[in-house]
């Protein structure tokens, strides 16, 4: 393919052929276990899963560069997706999202972490700047993990905790293999007072079809115009693919729901993102939509070296940049403004039921792109399980 027809250079389209190619068949080449996690349930299952892995039991794992070996693309953070390792996890598992501060409007989320990494190679993900050593870490403590879950969330009955465990991976991109979230929804589905959101760029649920979900899983779905997912997302679900799985969640009897971000300010903003909501509804009725989030795109700046080195074909980064309030960088707040206005008006002409809210944004920035301004974060929850209890009143009984 000539270059003036994808925009990329001939040895970056290679590279990003080989990433597609990979795309479908993330097999580990390793799987080291911490001797705290080897009679695990879990581990023993992922084991299971591959029994012709090569196995290391070991202690207070670190990861060194020189692991990196002889991968032909020769970086550390491609070459150590390819190292499974089932950890110990110590400590608090179920945190408030670190989104949350006094400036920004959040949304009380909670995360809870289960994987560590990801095997998607989306060109901005803030994870290659983040994480302190390359390999997919699973937490393999799952039962004591989710114990603390129940006592959290018990401690305080009457409040309903929307955890997610999309933050430090994809929620999906490896269940299919790795088989964590059956355990998880159907653990989720014993809790009154919670509603499980699994966020993802995948298409997996085929799996998860069949599960007693009792209602209280929401799949949500990050999505982008399919030009930005071919340019910058690679080894995800393509859009129609995402959508599809979706569509099959919803038919479950999941509760689904959309996460616009990271919006991108590309030159057909305007058309593909309000196509994007369209297509959406092709797939799914809004009354199966539980929320939609909006967000632009934010990195902190050591992330854009990284991407320069290991993704020079992508454009994320060709825009004016300001930092905000809480250091991440991010387009100027006229784009912004721009880019929700757009998706939100068109969501409020087609499914004004389902509610919509800004992802680590100041309240001036709802100001004259959303249809409410809260100012801090529990007006915010308030909204939305307003909704939440109006139209999905069995799941949200806590807060009778
Ligand atoms: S799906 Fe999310 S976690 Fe995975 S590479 Fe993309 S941005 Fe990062």
């Amino acid at each position: 393919m000539p270059e003036q027809e994808t925009g990329y250079c001939l040895s970056f389209y290679q590279h990003c052929k080989k990433l597609i190619k990979q795309m479908f068949n993330y097999h580990p080449e390793r799987i080291l276990i911490d001797q705290a996690v080897a009679k695990e349930p879990l581990t023993e299952q992922i084991c299971q899963r591959f029994p012709d892995i090569p196995k290391t039991l070991v202690e207070n794992y670190a990861w060194h560069q020189e692991n990196s070996g002889t991968d032909p693309l020769w970086n550390p953070l491609t070459q150590g997706k390819k190292t499974l390792h089932l950890k110990y996890f110590q400590g608090t598992s179920i945190k408030a999202c670190p989104g949350f501060s006094e400036e920004l409007v959040c949304c009380n989320y909670f995360t809870l972490d289960l994987i560590e990494n990801c095997p998607f190679e989306c060109t901005y993900c803030i994870l290659q700047a983040f994480l302190n050593k390359p390999v997919i870490t699973v937490h393999a403590n799952l039962e004591e993990i989710l114990e603390q879950v129940r006592q959290r969330t018990s401690s305080q009955p009457n409040t309903l905790f929307r955890v997610g465990t999309g933050e430090h991976s994809d929620s999906l991109a490896l269940d299919q293999i790795l088989g964590i979230n059956p355990h998880v929804i159907r653990f989720f589905a014993g809790l009154p007072n919670t509603l499980l959101e699994l966020k993802t760029k995948s298409s997996h649920v085929e799996h998860l079809l069949d599960l007693p979900h009792g209602g209280k899983t929401v799949i949500a779905w990050s999505v982008n115009p399919e030009e930005i997912i071919k340019q910058e997302e690679f080894k995800t679900a393509r859009l129609n693919e995402r959508l599809e799985a979706a569509r099959m969640a919803s038919d479950a009897g999941y509760k689904v729901a959309f996460h616009f971000d990271p919006m991108i300010n590309y030159p057909d903003w305007k058309k593909g993102y309000q196509e994007l909501v369209d297509q959406i509804f092709d797939y799914v009725s809004p009354d199966r939509i539980a929320w939609v989030s909006l967000g632009t795109l934010r990195y902190i700046s050591s992330l854009k070296s990284i991407v320069d080195e290991r993704f020079p074909g992508s454009s994320v980064f060709l825009d004016e940049f300001v930092p905000g309030v809480d250091g991440k960088m991010r387009y100027i707040k006229k784009i912004r403004q721009r880019l929700y206005q757009n998706v939100q008006q068109r969501l409020e002409k087609l499914a004004p039921q389902i509610p919509t809210y800004l992802c680590m944004e100041k309240s001036s920035l709802w100001n004259n792109s959303m249809p409410h301004q809260p100012q801090n974060a529990p007006e915010m929850e308030g909204l939305l399980l307003k909704s939440l209890g109006e139209r999905f009143p069995e799941e949200t009984q806590c807060l009778m």
